[in-house]
């Protein structure tokens, strides 16, 4: 009975020590766990291997993004989903998977993290907290049908390169999309 007490207290201390090294002091660490968040994400589809996360950090070592941006840390992001740290929904980092899907391959647990960033990415966006960037290139999609307008230099530097001329953009159903989705209200867009 002491002895299981004592290994208790041992997993609480480290989980303690992980929350702090992640950022947060004691009071915050208890106060942010959210258990319906880390259970939602366990849920969903698939959801049940986020358990299996050993945090070998293969996923991070293999990441692209990682390389070449100090914050975007795929581990330590599984990590977080873990302990129920639903404020990882406010980080811009859970954007900055461009969905290589290296991780996936290399993952000895299996774990799909593509499918575990665009759960986040929802989430995020159900709750408004959807970076600038991201709704810049939406309100750009919505509006002429590319992630940005495109002019005559464009159509010049194609020229330059024998390209055929830019297919016409056809915005319409992402419109309708954006419409039914309640994603106009998000991106400040007027209906009708
Ligand atoms: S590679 Fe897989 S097991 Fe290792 S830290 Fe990443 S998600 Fe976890
Ligand atoms: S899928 Fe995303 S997290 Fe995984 S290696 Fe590629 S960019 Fe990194």
């Amino acid at each position: 009975m002491m002895y299981k007490k004592s290994l208790l207290n041992e997993k609480m201390r480290r989980k303690r020590e992980e929350l702090v090294n992640l950022g947060y002091n004691k009071t915050d660490s208890v106060s942010r766990v959210d258990l319906n968040f880390k259970n939602e994400l366990l849920s969903m589809p698939g959801g049940d291997v986020l358990k299996l996360c050993y945090q070998c950090g293969l996923c991070t070592g293999s990441c692209i993004v990682s390389r070449n941006v100090d914050t975007f840390r795929p581990r330590q992001i599984l990590r977080m989903v873990q302990l129920g740290l639903k404020e990882i929904l406010k980080s811009e980092d859970i954007w900055r998977c461009v969905t290589c899907y290296t991780c996936n391959e290399r993952c000895p647990q299996g774990v799909k993290l593509t499918d575990v960033f665009t759960v986040l990415k929802n989430r995020a966006t159900q709750e408004g907290l959807l970076p600038k960037a991201i709704k810049e290139l939406l309100k750009a999609i919505h509006q002429f049908g590319w992630i940005y307008e495109m002019g005559d230099v464009q159509e010049f530097e194609r020229e330059d390169f024998e390209l055929p001329d830019i297919p016409e953009a056809s915005p319409m159903v992402f419109r309708k999309i954006a419409e039914k989705t309640g994603l106009n209200r998000l991106l400040d867009i007027e209906e009708g």
